[in-house]
């Protein structure tokens, strides 16, 4: 089987995301790219996360979409996926998902700010709503490559979010912790407001996390 190491990190992560309410029924879609092969690996249209097989994720063509194996139908936003690996080289895993409270702000047409500093785990200190177009659109996947800018994260008005990460690993530790500024963020809104951190500050955040979790260094948390 071609790709069958990122086939099967699909079907892992689907059922993560899955399992830990990170989206709602068969909606929300994941990927990874092998770039040295040029194909990407992507969980089927409309399936349940728990029924997908390895042979069920669809491998593409990164270049053009074409698919070059897999017997089921891809999902509804390749074009998204293929998008951000093209506009993001050192991406390799890409999750989009109906996460509650991403999806919440995303309803409100609103970017998430640093209420958390946790917020630089995306690579910026803010992540912004993309403009609103119908799902599984050109459209749509353009509106989030430009959206995106440097940061590793966006939200799609009205739909949900999108992450990247070097391997599907760092994506879905990056959409667990988006959820959570985006829970944040909204119950500080219901609460009256959060304080948020100061640009200063944030670049700082964003220095120390460029060191964060790796060995025989002294920055963190
Ligand atoms: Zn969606």
């Amino acid at each position: 089987m071609i790709l069958e190491h990122e086939r099967h990190l699909v079907v892992e992560y689907g059922k993560k995301v899955s399992q830990n309410g990170l989206t709602e029924g068969t909606s929300g879609n994941l990927s990874m790219v092998n770039r040295a092969e040029g194909l990407f690996a992507i969980s089927p249209s409309g399936m349940d996360y728990f029924d997908i097989q390895p042979q069920d994720v669809v491998v593409l063509k990164l270049d053009d979409a074409s698919i070059v194996d897999g017997g089921r139908k891809p999902s509804s936003e390749w074009a998204l996926h293929q998008a951000v690996y093209q506009a993001k080289p050192l991406a390799s895993g890409v999750i989009h998902t109906h996460s509650t409270y991403c999806t919440t702000l995303a309803c409100m047409q609103q970017a998430m700010v640093a209420v958390h500093y946790i917020i630089a785990a995306c690579g910026a200190s803010r992540v912004e709503c993309a403009p609103y177009a119908t799902f599984g659109t050109k459209e749509l996947s353009e509106n989030v490559v430009n959206s995106m800018g440097g940061a590793n994260a966006v939200l799609l008005a009205n739909h949900g979010i999108v992450v990247c990460g070097k391997g599907l690993g760092e994506a879905y530790a990056l959409l667990k912790n988006m959820e959570y500024v985006a829970e944040i963020q909204w119950r500080t809104t219901c609460a009256g407001g959060a304080k948020v951190i100061d640009d200063t500050e944030m670049a700082n955040i964003l220095e120390r996390f460029k060191t964060y979790g790796q060995p025989k260094k002294t920055a963190g948390r």
